[in-house]
């Protein structure tokens, strides 16, 4: 047997079409959409991820505004770019751009942005939304996951799923998402102290694997029929290799994520899509700065 490939290229293009759909329908009432980014140092992965963010979020008409600081700039001069982004009327999403350089706290810069703007939606305030199931930002990648499970009819009600990694960047508001009343998924979450790790991942339906190990997932760490979601990117001299050994559990699986084309362009579409949910409820005069309070 060999799986179906979901592809996220293909929903994110969906995703992106969306979004500037919605766009285009504030620029009708006069309003602009604004995503902005910042970068501090000059990372070069950092910068094509910035690169790139910026790219689509001009390809859904959005205007974007590219901060950049210093690798030795200062938290205070951190927290005083975003608190200029959080006060212009024409920046509705902000990213930070993480990891911040060596000295810089960037948990308390992701917390000084304003939450109604925060479009990674790691704020600790969205954070604590998603775990109350109230609406807000969700993280960007669990988000986009979600997405491309519905788009391609995957069930999830009554599903066992596992969760392979436990960070608050994916693997536990993913594992929130998976459990959501809705989703209803039965889930389990494992980490790096999991004993008989493959032993739990055989018992999943829906398998997501958010680590950073290349190739940690066998075929023999897969139940047939799977749906195997990789997060993993890694860099390695074969190029870039997922979590999952996509060679050997393609003929496992029933359905799996490639890498690269798989979650990867999920996470800027769900930026964008929040980018523009909050420049609505901006637009519609939304009374506060806690979406969902
Ligand atoms: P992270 O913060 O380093 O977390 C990794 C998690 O994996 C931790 O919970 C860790 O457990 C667990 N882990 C480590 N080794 C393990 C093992 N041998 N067996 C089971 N669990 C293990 O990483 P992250 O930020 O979640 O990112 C994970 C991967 O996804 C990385 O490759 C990253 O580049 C990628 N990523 C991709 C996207 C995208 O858009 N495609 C977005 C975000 C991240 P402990 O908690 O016990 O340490």
């Amino acid at each position: 047997m060999t799986a179906q490939i979901l592809s996220g290229r293909e929903v994110a293009d969906v995703v992106r079409a969306e979004v500037a759909a919605r766009v285009s329908a504030l620029a009708d009432r006069g309003r602009t959409v604004g995503l902005a980014t910042l970068l501090v140092g000059g990372d070069p992965a950092s910068q094509i991820y910035v690169r790139n963010k910026h790219r689509a979020a001009r390809d859904a008409g959005m205007l974007s505004f590219d901060r950049t600081l210093p690798a030795d700039a200062t938290q205070a001069d951190v927290e005083a770019v975003i608190g200029e982004l959080n006060a212009s009327t024409e920046v509705d999403g902000i990213i930070v751009q993480l990891p911040l350089p060596h000295g810089l706290d960037g948990n308390r810069a992701v917390e000084t942005v304003d939450p109604a703007k925060d479009a990674d939606g790691l704020h600790p305030h969205n954070l604590g939304l998603l775990v109350l199931d109230r609406p807000g930002p969700r993280p960007a990648t669990p988000s986009g996951i979600m997405r491309i499970l519905g788009h391609y009819g995957v069930a999830t009600q009554g599903r066992r799923a596992v969760v392979v990694g436990r960070s608050f960047l994916v693997g536990r508001p993913m594992a929130m998402l998976l459990g959501a009343k809705g989703t209803d998924a039965t889930v389990v979450q494992a980490h790096s102290r999991t004993p008989q790790l493959s032993s739990v991942t055989r018992e999943a339906d829906i398998l997501v694997v958010a680590v950073g190990s290349p190739r940690l997932i066998g075929p023999a760490a897969v139940k047939p029929g799977a749906t195997v979601i990789d997060v993993g990117t890694n860099r390695t001299e074969d190029g870039l290799v997922g979590d999952v050994d996509f060679d050997g559990v393609v003929e496992v699986a029933g359905a799996i994520t490639p890498v690269p084309g798989g979650v990867g362009p999920m996470t800027i579409a769900s930026l964008l899509a929040n980018t523009v949910t909050a420049a609505e409820r901006f637009a519609t005069g939304a009374p506060d700065r806690h979406p969902g309070g």
